[in-house]
């Protein structure tokens, strides 16, 4: 559930990312577009106003270059010979009429007569408008209206003084077509862009490229045309007007207006410089721009669309895919293959992660392994044994709380991760009850016991992979015979568990050096009041003189099978021992040797212990091997199967602590005993209760009658011994009689063994 809620945040996380990178791209993509569409626009705008400036400045040139004409004209006429002769005058302006595209060359003298080659060229006064000329004494040059019709008809006409040395004689007056200014290839462009017409400052048209008028109809005048076809509004209109009025003030201006079709138009002038009055008035239609641009911001719009697409599928192939890779990672990282639940590597993410954020909350870790588990799956084959595996992780889904987390660690282990909250006992209680009735549905009838070992988290535990080992050391403190199936963690544990280690890293080396001692207990026969045997005891003497008891290391010895090299050990030392004291003219008595179950795991146990006896030929009634009786029914068709290949070797057969664990009497006619020796729990609490002396009293008869001598064992007092004469037990063996003694001791006490003797096999501890 948590990790479904990070998996979302991170979903949401990455959508929001996703969303806001293409908004961003989508903005970035508008702005681009419409960046696009101005920059296009003012592209446009500006070449347009650039050839009007250049136009403009094509025409003042060809103007200028026509004034040097008449100005070099006035400067050669003004030679002091020549103005002499007033016949070479007239030729000389022939001459250059006849050389240039001036319509005439004249002089006119300071009478204001006019002279061509032929004299007095009053004709052409009359043709031209010379009015003005009177006026005008210094150089100048202007724009002349010779119309006379409907047509209108312009000319320039330049005037340029003529000096005969520094008193003037006159002035060249040159008049040129003003058409054939427009002549100039270069000023063709103008016509090409928009609409174009050369105007006085009053917005009379003076020359218009051809389509042009259209737009202003059969006005002559540019602005009366244009709010003609402008918008009918009196604000168009006069702001076409005002347009028009500052064309006298400014040299170049540029305003936009609404045409009646609602398309917008720009206008700009340019004044030609050189020629006050004259002036480019050029318009065009922005939204036709518009349109003209529309394609290539479409074709950039579609761009990014595209690259928006291909954008959104790639991130999303790139988020699908690594979402499946993070999957497949996760699934490989995360999950146990056998339970198909989460594994190790997620517990301790999830666990470390619930520790980091929620510090105040006390947890715990419950490790767990299934006791009997080896049996399950030896009885039931493999695929049964997974199967409940797999059950362990079902069933903690519906009994733990739901942030609890389990998962298998390996084998049958398993790990949990809850709160120490008031249910925790109570969910685990219902889940190995749960896990007990699965068990049985699907066929397996034993007991499922789990192993607990439970460590309280505590507020300043940071490693998880010491929390895990804490638990564990918990979990390993139960015994394998444990009926506790539960052990917190405590320091103390971790003291007995260093005990543990020592132990184990100093067993081989006592072995080897004879540091485990055999002590010998004697049995009893109450009856004949006489030694009937004695059981070997294993007593590990360090060099220092300390004794360690068996309890403290046969569990160690069982779990790491050091127990067999031990208990082989002991009974090649009694073989030994006992032959020796036989070769020596000794009466030795039957010794009882314990064997560890873990022993019957051996399958080459029998043969061991049969080159064991033949080696040391000690003959074999002298021999009885102990081993405690199992409750497992494998084990049992196991022991059953070694006990009657050790019969048939004629080895005699105790089983030991009857009554401690499971007991059945059933096993008694199942594995073939000769004894039974009954544990001294049973006996002492039957000493208290009159029915369970009782029983007791049944279960000698029984074994008796069945050919079993029972040994009671535990026997303290004589109060107990005279218990055990009443209801008919023969053979005892407890403190009351003798302790454990050393081998010296023992021989010496009850064989008979001389000092003499004893010197002869003290060697042979
Ligand atoms: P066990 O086989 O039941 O051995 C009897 C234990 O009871 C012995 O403890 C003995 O000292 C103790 N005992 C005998 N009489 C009395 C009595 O009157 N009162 C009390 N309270 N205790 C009495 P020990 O020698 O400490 O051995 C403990 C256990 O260790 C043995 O229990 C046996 O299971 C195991 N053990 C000892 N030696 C060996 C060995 O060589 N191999 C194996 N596999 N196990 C051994
Ligand atoms: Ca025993
Ligand atoms: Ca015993």
């Amino acid at each position: 559930m948590l990790i479904a809620n990070d998996k979302n945040k991170s979903t949401r996380r990455i959508l929001f990312i996703g969303t806001a990178i293409l908004t961003i791209c989508l903005f970035t993509c508008l702005a681009n577009v419409a960046g696009v569409k101005t920059a296009l626009m003012d592209k446009s705008k500006e070449s347009f106003s650039n050839v009007i400036q250049t136009s403009e400045r094509i025409l003042a040139k060809n103007l200028e270059s026509s004034r040097d004409i008449v100005l070099i004209t006035a400067n050669l006429l003004s030679n002091d010979e020549l103005a002499t002769k007033q016949t070479d005058i007239y030729s000389t302006l022939k001459e250059k009429q006849d050389s240039s595209d001036f319509d005439f060359f004249l002089f006119r003298s300071l009478t204001g007569s006019f002279y061509s080659e032929e004299g007095l060229a009053s004709d052409i006064v009359d043709e031209y408008n010379f009015a003005w000329l009177t006026e005008t004494e210094k150089s100048y040059w202007g724009l002349v209206n010779i119309s006379n019709t409907e047509e209108a008809h312009y000319v320039v006409a330049f005037v340029e003084p003529v000096y005969s040395g520094n008193a003037k004689i006159g002035n060249v007056v040159a008049v040129k077509d003003f058409s054939s200014f427009l002549s100039d290839k270069s000023l063709d462009k103008i016509y090409e862009y928009g609409q174009c017409y050369i105007t006085d400052n009053n917005g009379e048209v003076i020359n218009a490229s051809s389509y042009s008028k259209s737009y202003i109809d059969n006005n002559k005048n540019v602005y009366d045309g244009l709010i003609n076809y402008a918008k009918h509004s009196s604000a168009e209109r006069l702001s076409i007007r005002n347009f028009e009025s500052a064309m006298a003030n400014k040299a170049s201006d540029e305003m936009t207006f609404m045409s009646y079709e609602g398309n917008i138009y720009r206008i700009e002038y340019s004044q030609v410089s050189n020629l006050r009055g004259l002036y480019f008035v050029c318009f065009y239609d922005e939204s036709a721009l518009e349109a003209e641009i529309s394609p290539v911001v479409a074709s950039s719009a579609f761009t990014c669309i595209i690259t928006i697409i291909l954008m959104i599928a790639l991130i999303s192939y790139v988020w699908v895919s690594s979402k499946r890779a993070n999957d497949t990672i996760e699934r490989i990282a995360y999950s146990d293959e056998i339970t198909r639940g989460k594994n190790l590597n997620y517990f301790k993410n999830r666990a470390v992660s619930l520790m980091q954020s929620n510090m105040e909350t006390p947890y715990l870790v419950q490790r767990f392994d299934i006791a009997n588990f080896r049996y399950i799956n030896e009885a039931y084959g493999h695929n049964r044994a997974d199967e409940i595996l797999k059950g362990c992780i079902e069933l903690s889904k519906t009994h733990f709380l739901e942030k609890e987390i389990c998962v298998r660690m390996n084998a049958d282990q398993f790990i949990v991760f809850s709160e120490n909250n008031e249910g925790v006992d109570r969910r685990r209680d219902s889940y190995i009850r749960a896990l007990n009735e699965y068990a049985r549905s699907i066929g397996v009838k034993y007991p499922i016991r789990l192993k607990f070992g439970i460590y309280q988290v505590r507020k300043h535990d940071k490693d998880i992979d010491v929390i895990i080992d804490r638990a564990n050391v918990a979990r390993k403190s139960l015994k394998s015979d444990d009926k506790s199936l539960m052990a917190y963690y405590s320091d103390s544990l971790v003291t007995e568990m260093r005990k543990s280690d020592k132990i184990e890293s100093e067993m081989q080396k006592a072995l080897d050096t004879g540091e485990f001692n055999l002590y010998f207990q004697p049995k009893w026969d109450i009856v004949a009041n006489k030694l009937s045997g004695a059981e070997v005891l294993v007593r590990w003497i360090k060099p220092d003189g300390s004794i360690i008891y068996p309890d403290s290391f046969i569990s160690i010895f069982e779990k790491n099978g050091f127990i067999e090299k031990l208990d082989f050990y002991m009974l090649e030392t009694v073989c030994k021992k006992m032959k020796k004291l036989m070769d020596l003219g000794v009466e030795i008595c039957p010794i009882s040797i314990n064997q560890s179950r873990i022993l019957l795991n051996n399958p080459d146990y029998v043969n061991i212990v049969e080159r064991i006896l033949q080696r040391n030929s000690l003959p074999k009634e002298f021999v009885e091997l102990e081993l405690t009786e199992t409750v497992f029914m494998n084990e049992q068709e196991k022991m059953k199967e070694v006990m009657n290949k050790l019969r048939k070797l004629e080895i005699s057969l105790s089983m030991d602590d009857f009554g401690s664990g499971y007991s059945s009497l059933n096993i008694l006619k199942d594995i073939p005993f000769n004894i039974l020796k009954i544990d001294r729990v049973f006996f002492s609490e039957s000493i208290t209760s009159e029915s369970s002396t009782w029983i007791l009293q049944k279960i000698i008869e029984m074994a008796e009658g069945l050919g079993i001598h029972v040994v009671c064992e535990g026997v303290e007092t004589l109060e107990q011994v005279e218990l055990l004469r009443r209801i008919g037990c023969r053979y005892v063996q407890g403190y009351y009689y003798s302790r454990p003694i050393p081998y010296i001791e023992f021989i010496q006490k009850y064989l008979g063994a001389t000092d003499e003797i004893s010197e002869t096999v003290r060697q042979y501890h």
